[in-house]
Parts: C-alpha cells; sequence; structure tokens
C-alpha cells in the first residue's frame, strides 16, 4: 500500500495532552494517521509519497461549524442590513427567484474551492437542495455533513407536505458518498411550525442523526418566540423533545442562564459565528460561559451573504477579540481557541471519534500552515500566530482523507478557472446591476 509522508515542520496535534513535534514526520496509509514522530533518522521508503511540510505548522484540518454553502452565490449581494430586513427583504426573494439546484451546486463548488484553500477540511452545512450540495461537496474531496433544511417562511424547495419523505430520499442519494454525512436541519424553532418539527425530530430519532438548527440569534427571535409560546427558543426546543437527540446549535447568542442549564444536561452542541452576528447587528456569544458548564463551542463562519468569506482562521482572530472586549483579556486563551476550531468542533458535530486532531487511527486530514511568513515572524507560540497572526491565505496543502486536495497551493480536485468563470457569469443574471468585472 502507498504511504504518504509529511515531512518537517510543526505538528501541532491538539491531542488531549496537545503535543507538539517539532521538526515532524506524519506518516498516512489507507487514508489514516499512523504515526506522528520527530523527523530526524527519517527516510521514506521508495515508491511512497512525501510532502515538505518545512517552515509551516502541520495540524488537524479546521472544522467549519455552520454554512450555508448553497447561498455562496449571494456574497456580497445584500450588506448594511439587520438580519430580519436582510432575511425577509432580500435574502428570501433572492432564493426563491433562484434558489434551485443548479444554483445550490455551483455555490457549493465554488464555497468547496474557498475552504480547500483556507484549510477546512469538514464543514456542516444547512441549505435547501442539500443533495446537490452534497454531490458537490463529494467532488471536492471535503468532509461534510449535509443537513437538508425545512423552513415554512420562505418557499424554496419547500417539501413540508411530505417532508419525511424527501428525507428519506435525500438520505437515499447521499449513501454513495462515503465522506458525506446526512442530517436534517430545520431552520429554527420560530421557522417550522410545532407539528412539523416533531416529525423532523422523530425521525432524526428514528435514523440516529443529529439535528442543526439556528438557535436563539438575535433578540427579535427571543421576543417573538416569548410572544407566541411563552418560551425562550431553548425552552421550546426542549418542549418540542428536540434535545432526545444531538443538536447543533447556530449561534446561541442570546441566551439565558436556565437556557444554558438546559443545553448543558443535554447532547447539545453551539457553534458560534462572530463575524456574522456582527454583521447582521446581533449579540456576542456567551462562549466562555458555555464552555464552563460543559457545552462544547465549535466556530462556523455562516453564508457568505453574511460573512462574507469562509475563512475560518480570519473567523477566530475575531472571536477571540470579541471574548477580549466582552470579558477581559484571557477569558478565551489562545489554545482554546485551536481547540474549538479542531477537536472541540469535531465533539460539537458527533465526530470527534475519527476527526479533530493528529491521532493514531484517525482519518487523515491534515493541513500545513505556511509560517515563513513576514506576518508569522518571530514565533514564540503557534497557537498565537493562529489565532492573531494567520490568514486562510497562509495555507499550503490541504489533505483529507489521506488524498491531497491542494499541494503548495494549487487545488488539484477541482477546475477553480472554470468555477470562479461559471460563478461570475451566475452573478451577472442574479444581479445586472452589479459591477461585473471582466478578467
Ligand atoms: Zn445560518
Amino acid at each position: 500500500m502507498k504511504r504518504l509522508y509529511l515531512v518537517g515542520g510543526t505538528a501541532l496535534t491538539m491531542d488531549p495532552q496537545m503535543t507538539l513535534v517539532q521538526d515532524s514526520v506524519v506518516e498516512v496509509a489507507d487514508g489514516k494517521i499512523v504515526s506522528v514522530s520527530p523527523r530526524p533518522g527519517f527516510k521514506a521508503p521508495a515508491g511512497d509519497e512525501t510532502l515538505n511540510c518545512a517552515g509551516s505548522l502541520v495540524m488537524p484540518g479546521l472544522i467549519n461549524g455552520h454554512t450555508h454553502t448553497g447561498m455562496t452565490l449571494l456574497r456580497g449581494v445584500a450588506d448594511d442590513l439587520p438580519l430580519m430586513q436582510w432575511l425577509m427583504n432580500r435574502v428570501f426573494p433572492l432564493e426563491q427567484k433562484w434558489g434551485k439546484p443548479d444554483f445550490v451546486y455551483l455555490g457549493t463548488q465554488l464555497a468547496a474551492l474557498e475552504m480547500i484553500r483556507s484549510g477546512t477540511t469538514t464543514f456542516n452545512d444547512m441549505y435547501y437542495f442539500e443533495a446537490d450540495a452534497a454531490r458537490a461537496a463529494h467532488e471536492s474531496g471535503l468532509r461534510a455533513i449535509c443537513g437538508q433544511t425545512v423552513i415554512e417562511m420562505s418557499g424554496v424547495d419547500n417539501p413540508t407536505h411530505d417532508t419525511i419523505a424527501a428525507f428519506e430520499r435525500f438520505f437515499d442519494e447521499l449513501k454513495d458518498y462515503p465522506r458525506i454525512i446526512p442530517a436534517v436541519a430545520p431552520h429554527s424553532v420560530y421557522g417550522v411550525s410545532e407539528g412539523l418539527m416533531k416529525e423532523v425530530i422523530a425521525f432524526a430519532k428514528r435514523k440516529g442523526v443529529s439535528i442543526h438548527v439556528h438557535m436563539a440569534e438575535v433578540m427579535d427571535e427571543v421576543e417573538e418566540c416569548k410572544r407566541r409560546f411563552g418560551m425562550t427558543p431553548v425552552e421550546k426546543a426542549l418542549a418540542l423533545g428536540a434535545f432526545e437527540v444531538p443538536v447543533v446549535a447556530a449561534h446561541a447568542t442570546c441566551v439565558t442562564e436556565s437556557d444554558m442549564a438546559i443545553m448543558a444536561s443535554h447532547r447539545v452542541g453551539v457553534i458560534t459565528n462572530p463575524e456574522s452576528n456582527l454583521k447582521l447587528g446581533g449579540r456576542i456569544c456567551p462562549i466562555p460561559e458555555f464552555r464552563e458548564r460543559g457545552v462544547p463551542v465549535g466556530v462556523g463562519t455562516d453564508s457568505t451573504a453574511s460573512n462574507n468569506n469562509l475563512d475560518l482562521l480570519t473567523e477566530a482572530g475575531t472571536m477571540a477579540k470579541l471574548q477580549c472586549f466582552r470579558k477581559g483579556p484571557g477569558s478565551l486563551d489562545v489554545k482554546s481557541v485551536v481547540r474549538m476550531l479542531t477537536i472541540e468542533g469535531a465533539k460539537v458535530l458527533g465526530i470527534d471519534d475519527r476527526v479533530g486532531s493528529l491521532e493514531v487511527g484517525k482519518r487523515a486530514d491534515i493541513i500545513a500552515i505556511d509560517i515563513n511568513r513576514p506576518h508569522c515572524v518571530p514565533l514564540y507560540d503557534p497557537y498565537s500566530h493562529l489565532v492573531y497572526s494567520s490568514s486562510g491565505h497562509d495555507v499550503r496543502h490541504t489533505i483529507v482523507d489521506g488524498r491531497v486536495l491542494m499541494q503548495d497551493r494549487v487545488v488539484t480536485t477541482l477546475n477553480e478557472s472554470d468555477i470562479l468563470y461559471r460563478s461570475r457569469e451566475f452573478a451577472k443574471r442574479i444581479e445586472p446591476k452589479g459591477l461585473h468585472p471582466t478578467l
């Protein structure tokens, strides 16, 4: 069996001891990590593949815990609006007009390119026509959890008359994609009726999958929930039985002490999306409080329509600084931030048994980040640079399941110029008044 050796660099394993191996070799076989060891004395056997990682940080691939990759063609189409106006007046009408399988497939291809280039190896998606997103993800080589959404207020791909049958078909379509895990993603407790929400929960329970849902994103949502049900969104989810299955709660910025206690006593993980929350006028997620209570917290970008990029390293910097501002420097230290981007994010998604750290037997989802660049010199603490100096542009190699998806900044699985061309052409139809430069 042909092996792959990542030779040189500093391996940040993100194992429980936070083991760091200087001048390392990571050995990969059959898509799995076989060893992480110091290089001296290493000689690659003839015929095996080697990847030069000298001058790099070698670490687990980043995990984007909440995004909507099918929306990527709406990047920058609607800025400067608060969440509900952004959603109701701009995003939902655009999605009703354009939200078709070809839009989702191309948007996800474009997102996959950006994620591979910025070091994301797994993403947790929620969108319409998710089978088309899954196909694009599969072809890109990335790992993904694809959640087919259901929402009763937008009108796009809305199989509310036979939701469960549609979910069954969706799960069936994904069974040939080995790295893609299907999930269900009801938009929110305010966007789906009680009856349908209960059906979705029963389906998730029967299939043994998690539910991916927006929760307590802005105060308007909390107020609306209280007015309609006399409960917070978290209390409403509890009353509906949602927490009987593992739940990935996106945002959770507007939560009470009691909400956090409910989440801590169930299998709920939080994905924080700080840049989207800032941009849409939301609040700052109480990350240290969640983690103190044992609720794992991962990091997401949300969609490119509310961020407007998928760069998790810059997202992490924003997140850390927001907590400095909110609770004081040190309230979220740099090692914790890198854990949230990797092993803790994997835990929220229920896949920490296979990814999130460089440990023997885990799937080989690995990135190498160039530190031989002016903004990374000097280097006293690699975790500090990852959070406060580096960006996705510094990612040099991206590997998923032992397959090299990007080598020295060249993406190997997707035709980059073709995807960029087709995306620009599609955008001319979405917003003819846009700039649309000729390249
Ligand atoms: Zn979202």
